[in-house]
Formats: C-alpha cells, sequence, structure tokens
C-alpha cells in the first residue's frame, strides 16, 4: 500500500491503459482523506478532464445538490472515480481499463478505510459490489463487504437524463443518512 503523496504522483504519470494517450489530467479524486464515505463514479467526463478533479461537469452539479440534501459536500466525503482518465466521447470504461485502474481505487479504499461505500451508476456497483449488479432494481440496497456497507445511487448523469428516478435517489440518500446514523458516523 502506497501513502497518498506517493499513489497520487504514480497515477498523474500512470500509462497502464490506453486511456492515458488522450487525457488531459488524470482525475485523481477530491475531499476529505479522514472521511467515513465515498462516493465512487465511473470516469471523468470531458470538464473533469480539463480541470482534473471528478464530478465538476453538469452531473457533477447535481451531485452536489444530491450531497447538499444529507448534509455533505466535497470537502467531509470523499469522491473518486472507477477509472482516472476520461473515456474518449465518453463512453463506457473497457473491462480491462477498469482492470489496469482499480489498483489505485483500491489503495484509496485502503487509505480511507471507509464504513460507506456508495457506487454511483452500474459501472461502479458492477465492479465494487456484484458483476451481475442491477441497478434498477437494486439501488438503495445495502450489502457488507469487507467490513464495507456497500449501496448505490443511479448515476447523476442518468438522473440529468429522466428525472423521473430523482425520487427513488431521494428515498436512497436519506437510507444513507440513516445508515450514517446507525455506524455513529458524524456528518
Ligand atoms: N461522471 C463520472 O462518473 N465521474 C465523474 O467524475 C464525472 C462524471
Ligand atoms: Fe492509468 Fe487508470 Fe489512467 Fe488507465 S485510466 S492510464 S490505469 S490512471
Amino acid at each position: 500500500m502506497l501513502d497518498w503523496k506517493q499513489l497520487e504522483e504514480n497515477s498523474k504519470s500512470c500509462v497502464k491503459c490506453e486511456l492515458c494517450r488522450r487525457r488531459t489530467n488524470v482525475v485523481f479524486g477530491v475531499g476529505s482523506q479522514n472521511t467515513d464515505i465515498l462516493f465512487v463514479g465511473e470516469g471523468p467526463g470531458e470538464q473533469e478532464d480539463l480541470i482534473g478533479e471528478p464530478f465538476v461537469g453538469p452531473a457533477g452539479k447535481l451531485l452536489d445538490d444530491m450531497l447538499s440534501i444529507i448534509d455533505l459536500d466535497r470537502t467531509n466525503c470523499y469522491i473518486a472515480n472507477i477509472v482516472k482518465c476520461r473515456p474518449p466521447g465518453n463512453r463506457d470504461p473497457k473491462e480491462e481499463e477498469q482492470d489496469a485502474c482499480i489498483g489505485y481505487l483500491q489503495n484509496q479504499i485502503q487509505l480511507i478505510q471507509p464504513k460507506i461505500l456508495v457506487c454511483l451508476g452500474r459501472i461502479a456497483a458492477m465492479k465494487l459490489i456484484r458483476p451481475d449488479f442491477r441497478i434498477t432494481k437494486e439501488h438503495g440496497t445495502w450489502t457488507q463487504i469487507d467490513g464495507i456497507w456497500m449501496t448505490a445511487l443511479y448515476h447523476p448523469s442518468a438522473l440529468l437524463r429522466d428525472i423521473s428516478k430523482r425520487p427513488d435517489t431521494f428515498v436512497d440518500l436519506l437510507a444513507i443518512r440513516q445508515k450514517a446514523k446507525e455506524l455513529g458516523i458524524e456528518i
């Protein structure tokens, strides 16, 4: 396991998959290293690639609003992605790209030791919870894996495209707040 500084340095010069070729920035992650709550998206989009921070485009604005419903923001939780470089045209990251990159996220998880991990969308849920995770049916459900309580929300981009999914997400967010309370997490 690497410390934060070494891990970030390594990722910034990473050429372990082909996504390195077209990136502007490696999007390492943002937030508190001392938090109990980690959010994991899929991969950087255009704005994230340009700025070097996760969820700063349109989906990110919605994520900020979602977090604020449960008194979270970019300073009291941590936000990262399955892959740290932008897939061209925002396509899904390929299996081999996810496998090449996941070690950095696993190291971040080991450093943070979150009590709650929230997958944002199906790609993260399929990688971190179960390969056959069905986001439509299983968002908002909870599984404990290696001592971490894991759940998944619809991806904020999906919530931008389809407003009818938002009420479910509101309920799922309140459940995250409740789980945090049960686990004695101060927000
Ligand atoms: N979508 C993601 O999954 N991650 C980001 O960082 C931005 C958009
Ligand atoms: Fe390296 Fe991950 Fe970027 Fe691929 S996506 S080049 S594995 S940092």
